[in-house]
């Protein structure tokens, strides 16, 4: 009893926390998956630096991969960054192969994406808020929520589309249609506003749509792998 309704309300919180990304300018599951990963870096770097287990994950993954290293590095404090840096190249060291023709360790053993820790908190945010983005797609209020927004990228369509039923699957299909042309008319307008005969016109809401377009072809920075 407790169980269920610790999950309703995290189905709850999850619901929300997707109609709160869908105002936002960029596709909402890239959003929320980013900022699972950044929530995910707080925790490790103020709370579980000093977690043996935590560290030990970190470890057999051989570090992060270069985008999420690289987030780290931003966000970790020098003695939090020291910590999980000694394991790391203690790691490598370890990792070292002998000097043998052929080597019985890898030389490098470098985290492919599927391993690396905050991919894999960055594909399992993405993946339970898509599953609760489907499941709504029956309300009239979430579909027009949805078109209201600036849609899903290019990624985060098709797994949509895969996650989706028949009907449900047609009103993605057309929702991105409408989304992707109208922002060929928002670029189409940039485009046209950077002629010097026009460049006196004040900008409106197309003036992020380069940036947008780049979001919604490739995923937001850090929003998918
Ligand atoms: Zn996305
Ligand atoms: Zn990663």
């Amino acid at each position: 009893m407790k169980g269920d309704a610790k999950s309703a309300e995290k189905r709850h919180m999850t619901y929300y926390e997707l109609r709160e990304a869908m105002e936002t300018r960029e596709c909402p599951i890239c959003h929320l998956a980013v900022r699972a990963v950044t929530s995910y870096f707080s925790g490790l770097l103020w709370e579980s630096v000093n977690d043996a287990g935590v560290r030990e994950k970190i470890r057999a993954a051989r570090g992060y991969c270069n985008v999420h290293m690289r987030q780290m590095v931003m966000l970790a404090g020098s003695l939090s960054l020291a910590i999980i840096a000694r394991d790391l190249v203690e790691t490598m060291i370890d990792d070292l192969p002998d000097s043998s023709p052929a080597p019985r360790l890898l030389p490098h053993k470098r985290p492919s994406a599927s391993q690396c820790p905050a991919c894999r908190v960055r594909e399992m945010a993405a993946q339970r808020y898509l599953t609760t983005f489907v499941a709504h797609l029956n309300e009239p209020d979430w579909r027009d929520q949805f078109l209201a927004s600036k849609g899903l990228c290019r990624l985060h369509t098709a797994r949509a589309r895969a996650l989706a039923n028949g009907d449900e699957r047609q009103f993605l299909m057309d929702a991105a249609r409408r989304h992707l042309e109208s922002l060929k008319a928002e670029l189409d307008e940039v485009i046209r506003k950077n002629d010097y005969r026009f460049n006196g016109e004040p900008w409106g809401d197309e003036r992020d749509a380069p940036q947008r377009a780049a979001g919604i072809i490739a995923g937001s920075p850090g929003g998918v792998e």
